[in-house]
């Protein structure tokens, strides 16, 4: 899923983590992808060697304790920590459900922008040879119709995040 999707949990998470700025809890859920870019400019992952650091579950669940623990200690509450830990958590959860993601082009001529052949599971379990995962959501549908999911997620979790600051702005004035 592209960082819209994801950027919409982390909107949608801020009334249950008042501590936490709404910033890290965007890069929360973005950590994951973030980490692939290190890793695939390091030379750790990439097409060939897959993407096991990142995006495997045994290393994403790994990641996602390591972000609890760090926010926990940072923001001094338990609470913020689950919140931080499950936020990376849900990158991985909802690349379950999106990946594998097809490369997608746009077409100038026709004006169009579609997804290319689709693509077999990315997602490894573990490392190297384990086996690969993804429900493969963005296989079946058009790209056009992803980035409209991905808006509307958006849109929702905004929403989300706009009545907890309507509230909150609210109750501090009374
Ligand atoms: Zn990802």
């Amino acid at each position: 899923m592209g960082p819209i999707g994801h950027f919409a949990v982390g909107l949608a998470a801020k009334p249950t983590a008042p501590k936490v700025p709404l910033g890290i809890l965007l890069l929360a859920t973005w950590i994951l992808d973030i980490l692939a870019i290190a890793f695939g400019f390091a030379g750790i992952e990439g097409v060939k060697r897959g993407i096991p650091w990142s995006h495997g579950l045994f290393m994403s669940v790994i990641w996602s304790v390591f972000a609890a623990l760090l926010a926990a200690r940072l923001y001094r509450e338990y609470r913020a920590g689950v919140i931080v830990g499950l936020l990376v958590f849900s990158h991985w959860a909802l690349d379950f459900v999106s990946h594998p993601i097809p490369f997608s082009s746009f077409s100038w001529r026709s004006w169009q922008w579609s997804y290319g052949h689709p693509l077999p599971p990315d997602l490894p379990l573990l490392f190297g040879s384990s086996p690969k995962v993804g429900l493969g959501l963005y296989n079946s549908i058009s790209a056009v119709e992803a980035t409209a999911l991905e808006f509307g997620m958006f849109i929702l979790g905004s929403a989300v995040y706009a009545t907890y600051v309507f509230k909150k702005r609210k109750a501090g004035r009374s």
